[in-house]
């Protein structure tokens, strides 16, 4: 899954390549994937996309948005790869390509499930309010991402349900979802399921320290180990709580995996409080 720090990577190597590259021709849905929602038909992405040169990416949540030289934008998150390749490497396994003028491909591919969203900015916010959490959502790491804003979203005053429910539902931070959460919690040492009611505000702050902390190293070193980066490369942040770490790295005993509130929680009982 994309989240935000695979984001920025993304972004960051996409900026590298494709600023400036026109667009030759598209592949749309060379394999179909009924959890791809893709928002127009081929017709119409062709129409839109061919013959225009992408001028910006940009990354809001954990979307990644190609902006065009005509308004248009290609929007995507959750579990996607993409990877920029030879032309000559392209698979078939993919649900939109976009062939460049200079040998090279964008490929992109929709694993579990996710959006591909083509069109105008303004479209696309008044038609996907998942889009539109990213896009109004403030960055983790800039200025903006205040103490007092990371309480607001995740509705600390409202001292119901628990850390993760607070941190990782619901949109309150998009693009903040199971993939980073349980290196987020075990830095901060505290457990998933813990009651809001019981956290004291200076945890609180500490939990919202760790959340940054986490993000920038993770974006620092392009992203998890577990995602691949546009190159086809597994990012350098080596997570700590992973499915198939065994034991606490502080304490050494048995790292514990359970379901809860839809996805697994990693975790040490003995370092998280
Ligand atoms: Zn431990």
């Amino acid at each position: 899954m994309v989240e935000i720090p695979e984001a920025k990577t993304i972004v960051r190597q996409a900026k590298e390549v494709l600023i400036g590259r026109i667009v030759e021709d598209i592949q749309v849905m060379n394999s179909s994937n009924r959890f791809c929602w893709m928002n127009k038909e081929k017709s119409e992405i062709e129409n839109l996309i061919i013959g225009k040169k992408i001028i910006e990416i940009k990354q809001s949540g954990h979307y990644v948005r190609f902006l065009f030289s005509n308004g248009t934008e290609i929007a995507c998150a959750e579990d996607i790869i993409y990877r920029y390749i030879l032309h000559s490497e392209l698979t078939e396994k993919n649900q939109l390509v976009l062939i460049f003028d200079n040998g090279y491909d964008l490929e992109i591919k929709v694993k579990l499930y996710g959006f591909i969203l083509i069109g105008e900015l303004d479209e696309l916010l008044s038609t996907n309010k998942y889009f539109k959490f990213a896009y109004d959502s403030i960055d983790i790491l800039s200025h903006d991402f205040t103490y007092e804003h990371f309480k607001n979203v995740t509705l600390f005053h409202h001292q119901k349900g628990s850390l993760k429910q607070a941190l990782a539902t619901e949109q309150h931070i998009p693009g903040l979802g199971n993939g980073i959460l349980h290196d987020i919690l075990f830095e901060a040492m505290l457990l998933p399921f813990k009651k809001i009611s019981t956290v004291s505000d200076k945890d609180y702050h500490l939990l919202y320290q760790a959340v940054i902390k986490k993000v920038d190293e993770m974006s620092l070193f392009d992203g998890r180990d577990l995602q691949s980066d546009l190159f086809g490369e597994k990012g350098k942040y080596e997570t700590i709580m992973n499915s198939s770490r065994k034991t606490c790295p502080i304490c050494h005993h048995d790292i514990i995996q359970k379901s809860y509130l839809g996805g697994k929680v990693i975790y040490c009982e003995v370092c998280q409080k």
